[in-house]
């Protein structure tokens, strides 16, 4: 593994590890456990393990260990963490680093889980939490101002794909003595430049586009070596939230192919949110990455690209939205995002079902809202499956 490297060779050949066979394809160590020569190594490993010393897979894998490196890699992060899932990472990174008394500044559009981590678990265990509107600096500004510990938003919020300023929030978060804590799952890894634009923390759920292939639920939690080996690894070993091997194997697969998927994922977003701008059957259309999007400039100059989401506002409210939901014969109707086959969630009736009528609109969920995580069809089959399916509602 070398820094040198572009990010395309990281992709492929980061963080690889080899065992005695010389395997080319990175191996599955399908164990928990390792046998140690002696009960004075054991003991020794456990006072001070090394990188490739290895005591459990709750505390890590040689698998594991290579996924966590070749995302390191390609963050520009120092060290990284693997866990179970996306939320396992948010909980974790989170749960992790704050106390009792604490103060918590965070976007209020975000997706329904991490909303539930922040409203409902961590005030319960004294944490403080102001909402902001991410997508405005001077709420993040006034609520730091009185002190904060962390601040959290998604980079584009799913699923009204608002872009939240990293450069300008961290440098306000810093000011503030806050850690800047980033799920960046919308952004992507292949375009993220989130920890040299100021974030500390850069969370992924592995289950979008690093599997890419709807296989398998992963996370990974990126910074500091300092806060991923005395503050994260610490609490996730302990509390079980870690990446199984097979998992692991299955991402370090996806990270292969990774930038030529979400390139080519990101370049549809763009064709459907331009053949469908302006249709008769849409209040409107969102996709960061278009250049009548009102964020567009923050867009490109932060993310360089608008993702490979596209949300749409189909009028009839819910009837419309149903009728278009049920008249797609290519995007499947399901709720993964990042995935190699096209996907159309009503977020309202799903991920964000949970939320009073009062928040959803705060958040622009409105009734005729449809999130399209765009796959690797060709766009033009898939813009003429969205274009016939909105005829129909
Ligand atoms: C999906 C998602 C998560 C949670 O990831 P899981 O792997 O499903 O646990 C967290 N944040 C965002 C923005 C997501 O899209």
């Amino acid at each position: 593994m070398s820094k040198k490297w572009k990010t395309r060779t990281n992709l492929v050949h980061g963080g690889s590890r080899r065992s005695q066979y010389n395997e080319v394809s990175e191996a599955i160590f399908l164990t928990q456990g390792f046998v140690y020569e002696t009960a004075e190594q054991a003991e020794e490993r456990f006072a001070n393990a090394g990188p490739d010393e290895f005591i459990y897979a709750r505390y890590g894998n040689p698998t594991v260990a290579m996924f966590e490196n070749r995302m390191a890699v390609l963050e520009g992060a120092e060290d990284a963490f693997a866990t179970a899932s996306g939320m396992a990472a948010v909980s974790g990174a989170l749960m992790s680093f704050l106390n009792a008394g604490d103060h918590v500044v965070a976007a209020r559009a975000l997706f329904g889980s991490c909303i539930y981590v922040l409203e409902d678990v961590l005030t319960r265990y004294g944490v403080d939490v102001t909402f902001v509107d991410g997508t405005d600096l001077n709420q993040w500004e006034s609520a730091t101002r009185k002190g904060a510990n962390a601040v959290f938003f998604e980079t584009i919020a799913n699923p009204t794909l608002e872009v939240t300023d990293i450069p300008s929030v961290s440098k306000i978060a810093h000011r503030a003595g806050a850690r800047v804590f980033v799920d960046n799952v919308f952004a992507t890894p292949v375009f993220s430049n989130a920890i040299r634009q100021g974030a500390d923390v850069v969370i992924y759920s592995a289950t979008k586009h690093i599997d890419g292939q709807g296989r398998a639920l992963g996370g990974v939690i990126l910074g500091k070596e300092d806060f991923i080996r005395k503050t994260v690894e610490p609490y996730m070993k302990h509390t079980g939230g870690a990446m199984s091997p097979f998992t692991a194997w299955i991402m370090l697969k996806g990270l292969e192919t990774i930038d030529l998927r979400v390139r080519a994922q990101a370049a549809g977003a763009y064709a459907l949110a331009d053949a469908v701008y302006g249709h008769e059957k849409l209040h409107r259309s969102i996709y960061p990455g278009h250049f009548r999007h009102p964020q567009y400039d923050l867009a490109m100059n932060t993310i360089g690209s608008g993702g490979t989401v596209v949300s749409i506002d189909v009028k009839g409210e819910k009837e419309g939205a149903f009728r278009f939901l049920n008249a797609l014969n290519i995007v499947l109707i399901s709720n993964n995002l990042g995935d190699a086959k096209s996907i159309a969630t009503h977020p309202a009736t799903t991920t964000h079902q949970r939320l009073s009528d009062r928040q959803k609109s705060i958040l622009g969920i409105t009734p005729g809202l449809v999130r399209l995580s765009i796959g690797l069809e060709d766009p033009d089959d898939l813009i003429e499956d969205v274009v016939q399916a909105l005829e129909v509602a």
